[in-house]
Order: C-alpha cells, then structure tokens, then sequence
C-alpha cells in the first residue's frame, strides 16, 4: 500500500507545542503513517532578525519530536546550500521516497506566501496541501488550485516561535508551550537570550 507521509516544514525557532500538536491532527485525519518535521536552511522570509544556527534548530526539532514513533526529522533543507525553497523541499523528498504520497502541511499565514512563491504549480504537482488555521489567521483560498488544499482547524493554540523568544529574552518562562527537553536545549546553549540576536 502506498504510504502515506506529513512534511512540516518550519524554521522551528524553537519548535514548539503548536507544530506538534498540528503535526499530530494532520496525522489523525489523513492516517499518516508517518510526519518527517523539515527545519529550513538559511531562512530567506525572515532576513530582519538572526535566526538561532540549523544545527541548533535541527537538534531542538530531534530532542521535540524524539517520543513519537510516527515523528521524524530530515535534514534536507539544511544540507543543501543557499535559502529553502518548497519545491526543493519536496523535490529531495520525492526523490527519496517515490513511491510515498507527501501532504505538505503548513499554517495558513504561510501558505499565503507559498502562493507567491516560484514554481507554484510544480509544487501542487508534488504534494496534497494541508493548511492548518491558527488563531488569529483566516485562509483565503481565492488562488488555490481546486482540490488541492484541505484545511484543518487545529485546537486553539495562540504558541508562536517568536513569542517564546521574547519570553526567554525577557527572563520569562517557556515551560509548557515548548517540550521540556527544549527548554533544556534553550538554556543549555544560552539561546534567545540577547534579544538583538
Ligand atoms: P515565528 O513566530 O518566528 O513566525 P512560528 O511559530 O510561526 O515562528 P515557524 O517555524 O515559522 O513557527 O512555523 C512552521 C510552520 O508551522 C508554519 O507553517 C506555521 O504556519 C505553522 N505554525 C506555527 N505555529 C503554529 C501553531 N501554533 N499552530 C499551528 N501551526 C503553526
Ligand atoms: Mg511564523
């Protein structure tokens, strides 16, 4: 039988609850048997502020996702030079795995640039779109091709990456919004703690 495989690509800076959460809704409604989690190389979209090294966010993103059998992490995107484009992403992993069919799972805000993107068709091509809704963010779906996203409404998680930055900045607690063992990752290589960086 064909497998059935969930792409979540992210930054992941940090990875937190939200993603996994998200991750393991898609995996439920389209028994997924598996959900390879993808951090970004070089981040292109977000040039205005540093972002943590991808051997950090690789690692952070390993430790999260460490206790689901079903959770995997790739590195193809952090392997490969220069900044991360979707259509590179799901090109390695098709090539990898052939015969697997991929949803791209992706929040509605970034879904919206997705459609900005190079190669927009090539990418619906590649995948089944899946945009989970995040509070605060409607999906508009006026240039999808038909049928080629589902949206899934994830319980309300108002978590974003940037907020617990902020929070490790300010001195603040991110127990309970990240894994444990990433608030450990966090402290442990003193990560966010600069808020210039
Ligand atoms: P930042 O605050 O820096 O923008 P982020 O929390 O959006 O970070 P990303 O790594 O940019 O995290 O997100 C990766 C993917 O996960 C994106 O498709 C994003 O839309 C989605 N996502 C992020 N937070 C949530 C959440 N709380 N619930 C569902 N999806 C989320
Ligand atoms: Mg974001």
């Amino acid at each position: 039988m064909q497998r059935k495989i969930g792409v979540m690509g992210g930054t992941f800076d940090p990875i937190h609850h939200g993603h996994l959460v998200a991750a393991s809704e898609v995996a439920d409604r389209f028994a997924l048997d598996e959900v390879i989690f993808v951090p970004t190389g070089e981040p292109w979209q977000k040039t205005d502020r540093d972002v943590a090294p991808a051997e950090d966010r690789y690692l952070m993103t390993v430790v999260a996702t460490a206790s689901n059998p079903r959770f995997t992490v790739s590195r193809v995107d952090i392997d490969r030079r220069g900044p991360t484009y979707t259509a590179d992403t799901l090109a390695d992993l098709h090539a990898a795995m052939p015969e697997a069919k991929l949803f791209f799972i992706t929040g509605a805000d970034a879904l919206q640039q997705i459609l900005s993107w190079r190669k927009v068709d090539e990418l619906f091509s590649h995948a089944h779109f899946v945009g989970v809704t995040r509070p605060g963010y409607e999906l508009a779906d006026g240039h999808l091709p038909q049928g080629s996203v589902t949206t899934v409404e994830v319980p309300a998680m108002a978590i974003s990456s940037s907020e617990c930055r902020a929070r490790v900045a300010a001195g603040r607690p991110v127990w309970y919004l990240v894994p444990d063992g990433v608030v450990q990752y966090i402290s442990k290589r003193s990560l966010y703690v600069d808020p210039g960086r």
